[in-house]
């Protein structure tokens, strides 16, 4: 996503761009395949309110039918930090009784406070991606060694959870999986349910048009995951779990998922992106699995970086050094 995102961006400032890709493009190894991933504005942070906001008038220039605006239900633990920031932002949001959040969501069940946020939803990520590529020089199978190596005049480096291979960066590739349940229509909004004092686990769901309502726990089996294992392995346990949630939390869906899948997050320490330049090339990653909806502006912010141009004062919770400086 982030690659193809900053290809599209360097083509757009008039440069002959090429694509490195090992695998293939939305490899199902990596970060980036599938239906769908939320994208919102609600964040516990400013910075990221912002970046968000500057995103989602970036995928409107890529392509505004890429974004379902269904908008966002959210609740539990820190909830009322998020709608701080929302405020402070300028942002749109509400709070709704349960009754209120549950004409939204007929199939789902609240038990207190709902933060709605009506510009939020769904990003059709694998639609996304096909989006990006269009007119842009990929080559596929091959692997790149040492990108400083390259022969450009701008070298962006976007290797997902190969991130450590290539830079000694404390982060890792984590499996995150996801499930697939029936009985929602597709114009369903999204949900975070970010716990509380009963279960302090993190929940989301997302439509995925075609497939069914995605529902996950994020962040279900923590610790690094070799990114170059040949599988993605998703635990009946992992899935027993959600299907239990689904039952209590989602009553109105059928609690057995119609298909299920895993994919990687590349998790820093503090949860935050990566985007600096390290010998001499331009880097971004570090996901922490919430990069997607972010794809098209940090695109955009690596090419602007690769340029000499500087980033916007929110990015400098980004920049590498950080874990330097954290061991010192
Ligand atoms: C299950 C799941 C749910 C998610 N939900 C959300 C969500 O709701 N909202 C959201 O915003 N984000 C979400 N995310 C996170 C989001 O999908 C990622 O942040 C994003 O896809 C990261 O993209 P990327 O380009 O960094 O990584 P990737 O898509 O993995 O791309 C990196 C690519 O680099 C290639 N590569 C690596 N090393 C080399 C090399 N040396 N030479 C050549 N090629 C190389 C890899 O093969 C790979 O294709 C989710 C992620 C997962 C897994």
């Amino acid at each position: 996503m982030i690659g193809l995102s900053a290809a599209r961006a360097l083509r757009d400032d008039g440069f002959a761009v090429t694509v490195y890709e090992q695998h293939s493009v939305g490899t199902r190894l990596g970060s980036s395949p599938g239906r769908s991933r939320i994208y919102r504005t609600s964040y516990r942070h400013d910075d990221y309110c912002r970046l968000a906001r500057r995103a989602i008038d970036e995928w409107m220039r890529l392509d505004p039918a890429l974004l379902l605006r269904n908008g966002l239900l959210e609740h539990g633990r820190g909830v009322d930090q998020h709608a701080a920031v929302l405020e402070r932002c300028g942002e749109q949001y509400s709070w709704l009784e349960p009754a209120e959040a549950e004409r939204l969501f007929p199939e789902a069940r609240f038990s207190g406070p709902v933060l709605w946020t009506p510009d939020a939803g769904a990003v059709l990520a694998d639609d996304a991606l096909a989006r990006l590529r269009l007119g842009v020089e990929v080559v596929e199978g091959a692997r790149i060694a040492d990108p400083s190596q390259l022969e450009a005049d701008a070298v962006v480096v976007c290797p997902g959870s190969w991130l450590s291979r290539l830079y000694d960066l404390p982060v890792y590739g984590q499996i995150e999986q996801v499930c697939f349940f029936r009985g929602a229509p597709d114009s369903r909004p999204s949900l975070v349910d970010h716990g509380g004092e009963r279960d302090d686990r993190f929940w989301y769901g997302v439509v995925s048009p075609g497939v069914g309502y995605k529902a996950a726990q994020d962040g279900a089996r923590k610790g690094p995951f070799d990114p170059d294992r040949r599988d993605r392995p998703v635990l009946s346990e992992v899935v027993d779990d959600l299907r239990g949630h689904v039952a209590e939390a989602l009553p109105g869906l059928i609690p057995e998922p119609v298909h299920q899948e895993a994919c990687l997050y590349t998790v820093t320490p503090d949860g935050d992106f990566i985007l600096d330049q390290i010998d001499g090339v331009v880097v971004c990653g570090g996901d922490s699995g919430h990069a997607f909806k972010f794809g098209p502006l940090l695109g955009r912010l690596c090419a602007d970086l690769a340029q000499g141009r500087p980033l916007p004062p929110e990015c400098d919770r980004f920049r590498a050094d950080r874990f330097a400086k954290a061991v010192t």
